[in-house]
């Protein structure tokens, strides 16, 4: 009855949280060796530490892997950047050429804020170490020095991955420094913050640089109806995971995963 539910110890709640969060997980769960990525990305997650992906990541690998696009709901902790990361470093390996000079942009990741641009930068340099993937940031509120050597980065030593606020990224862009012709990924993270702190108009003309055909990785915490339509506008035959969260007592976070039917099986 009542009574007993009041006195239910937290730690207790906790474990069936778990159980029902391991529950949720689809019968023969993928380890990540499962997804046969290249040995050197391989070496890279090791490094991390990471050996089981996230739910988000059990979804949004495959749909990337799959060059589909995908509009993804998810929240910070969720392990939302890897999902991203990983398959676009194997998508980049793969692709690499034996290219002598300069490496060209072929991964654009756009995010709000520059904190969030130094986490997803020192988790590529990490993964993607031994594949020789290199990244570089482009963001604001940096002084004089920091906008040479982005500017550099962008158009001298080049990097293939570029991770970047927008209001900067378009400084940069204004000055007819951005090669983006070889661009492959565009990543939104966090598009619903980027939308709060108005940033899409210059997330628009960004978008509006890249070439018509690649892949469009959008990631947003909620999806109000101005970037629903948004995000329709800009993919293509999109694949959606869409995700209600709810937080339970304890501050065990419970996420169900509504995925569309092609990927199911
Ligand atoms: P994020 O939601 O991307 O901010 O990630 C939250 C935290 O989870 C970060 O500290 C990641 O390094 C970590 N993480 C992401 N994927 C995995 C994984 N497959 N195994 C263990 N930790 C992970």
């Amino acid at each position: 009855g009542k009574e007993s539910k009041m006195t239910t110890p937290v730690s207790q709640t906790a474990t069936k949280n778990r159980q029902w969060l391991l529950a949720s997980r689809p019968v023969g769960a993928p380890t990540l060796s499962d997804f046969n990525f290249v040995e050197s990305l391989y070496d890279g997650l090791h490094s991390m530490g990471y050996k089981q992906p996230s739910p988000i990541q059990e979804l949004a690998i495959p749909i990337i892997l799959n060059n589909r696009d995908l509009v993804a709901c998810a929240q910070t902790g969720t392990g939302k950047t890897a999902a991203f990361t990983i398959p676009i470093l194997q998508h980049i390996y793969q692709n690499k050429q034996n290219e002598k000079g300069r490496r060209k942009i072929q991964a654009l990741i756009v995010t709000p804020t520059r904190e969030l641009a130094n986490q997803i930068d020192e988790q590529i340099t990490v993964i993607g170490y031994y594949s020789g993937i290199t990244s570089a940031t482009v963001f604001g509120g940096t002084d004089g020095t920091e906008f040479g050597v982005q500017d550099r980065a962008l158009r001298t030593d080049g990097a293939n991955i570029i991770i970047a606020t927008p209001g900067r990224l378009l400084d940069h862009i204004k000055m007819g420094h951005v090669d983006f012709s070889k661009v492959e990924f565009l990543v939104l993270d966090e598009a619903d913050r980027m939308l709060d702190m108005g940033f899409m108009p210059d997330v628009k003309k960004i978008v509006s640089e890249l070439p018509e055909k690649k892949q469009n990785i959008l990631f947003s915490a909620t999806i109000p109806d101005t970037l629903d339509h948004f995000f329709k506008a800009l993919t293509n035959d999109a694949v959606r995971v869409d995700c209600s969260v709810a937080r339970t007592a304890s501050g065990v976070r419970q996420i169900v995963y509504k995925i569309s039917e092609e990927i199911r099986d």
